[in-house]
């Protein structure tokens, strides 16, 4: 019998539940995970009412106390031994555009040099009232919940002017409002392009901190600032002008750094004690040591440097060994990854960054809900939290990375919205050679 869960109050019956609890409960910040810090159980009952987990053991548990919840007022879901396990917490995309770059892809997949860039973004985005940008947004996170995103983090910077600005970051909360999507944090990366009516980047970091970013803090939506600290775009000069004033006005910090070239951004991050610095392609070991030193978030991109054929890319190894906790984003924006899939990204981390599994899971989950300072409300399954919950659909959880271009996700569940997907329970696939 297939049911949905749409009330918000159920029960799943026989998972195999990574609850990520050991990991949550660490407080030093490690950055090595093993398989030990994702809290499997088998055998695992998870009740939720109202969207809020309210239990979870394990049958095979026998020294678990009891009693536990009564079940006999819920749906009760049997997923035959399949993967449940939080939400993903995608912690680096720019969402919210309207432009894509399909004509730019053309011209880079033979062989050419793309002509639109991100001017004719900013341009398009410009153009489309708040109520279009909310559509569009829309669209995008419905997609990226039914890969499992229950929680994304959007910046802004196409429009790079303080009505424009505004207007995105409003989209972010109306966005954030709406039941049937993951839940949104909203990031001013107004440090992101240098917009076409100015030809000097220093000038623009002063219209920032004149007119723009004011307007923007005023809101007290964004919880984060970012730039787009790389040679040949904002410097690390500039990139820390634009972002001390957003801390100045409330907002933390993150960092586009070393993505394209070594260029200090690293070292940036560290020194302004940034929650997280993404990309990090070109980082080297002094960098990492700082990023250590300052208990900075590494949120590693590959999908990018898979689109853009990179040959250099993140020394996620070294980050970790060094003590540097790692997350995974999708970093989805329309110039160099039209990508919103985790799983993607996870298989990437597998196959090109050598991250093992449990590494890639915490790294999409418990450390990506971190770096976003939602790791009270996300990245775990524990009773007291939202039930921000993903089935796959498969009983082995080193899968997650295994298959790409598949869709693993068969239902999803964010905190009180109830969930998705074709219902379950599922078919709980057993094998997976041929
Ligand atoms: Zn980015």
């Amino acid at each position: 019998m297939v049911r949905r869960a749409a009330s918000g109050s159920y029960a799943i019956v026989n998972a195999t539940a990574l609850t990520m609890s050991p990991l949550c409960a660490r407080a030093d910040g490690d950055a090595r995970v093993s398989q030990d810090d994702l809290g499997v159980l088998h055998g695992a009952t998870v009740v939720v009412r109202d969207g809020i987990i309210k239990d979870v053991w394990s049958k095979l548990d026998l020294g678990a106390p009891f009693p536990h919840e009564d079940l006999s007022d819920l749906e009760v879901h049997d997923v035959r031994d399949a993967v449940v396990m939080p939400g993903l917490v995608d912690a680096h995309t720019h969402a919210l555009f309207a432009g894509d770059r399909v004509e730019d892809f053309e011209a880079l997949a033979h062989g050419g040099t793309p002509k639109l860039g991100i001017a004719y973004t900013v341009e398009r985005t410009r153009s489309l009232d708040e109520p279009a940008l909310i559509e569009l947004g829309r669209q995008r996170l419905r997609s990226m919940r039914e890969h499992g995103t229950t929680t994304a983090e959007i910046k802004s910077g196409y429009a790079l002017t303080a009505d424009g600005e505004v207007k995105l970051i409003r989209a972010m909360a109306a966005l954030d409002e709406m039941s049937d999507l993951p839940h949104v944090v909203a990031t001013f990366c107004g440090a992101h392009a240098l917009p076409p009516e100015f030809t000097s980047y220093d000038a623009f970091i002063d219209e920032l901190i004149k007119h723009i970013t004011p307007a923007v803090a005023a809101l007290q939506i964004a919880r984060f600032a970012d730039a787009f600290c790389e040679r040949g775009f904002f410097s690390v000069e500039q990139s820390r002008r634009f972002l001390e004033d957003c801390k100045a006005r409330g907002m933390q910090l993150r960092l586009h750094a070393d993505e394209l070239a070594r260029s200090g951004g690293a070292q940036l991050a560290a020194r302004l004690r940034c929650t997280s610095a993404d990309h990090l392609n070109f980082a080297g070991v002094d960098d990492i040591r700082a990023l250590r030193d300052a208990g900075t978030i590494a949120v590693l991109c590959p999908a990018t440097a898979q689109y853009l054929s990179l040959e250099r890319l993140a020394p996620a190894r070294a980050l970790i060994d060094a003590g540097v906790p790692v997350a995974l984003a999708t970093d989805f924006n329309p110039g160099t990854c039209p990508c919103y899939s985790l799983q993607e990204v996870a298989h990437l981390a597998r196959r090109r960054l050598q991250m093992s599994a449990a590494e890639t899971i915490a790294a999409v989950t418990t450390i990506a809900a971190r770096s976003l300072e939602a790791n009270a409300v996300a990245g775990c399954i524990a009773p007291g939290r939202p039930a921000d919950l993903v089935v796959l659909e498969t009983t082995d959880y080193r899968e997650f990375g295994y298959y790409f271009g598949v869709n693993l996700v068969a239902w999803t569940a964010v905190g009180s919205k109830g969930g998705t997907g074709s219902g379950l329970p599922l078919t709980g696939r057993k094998e997976t050679s041929v």
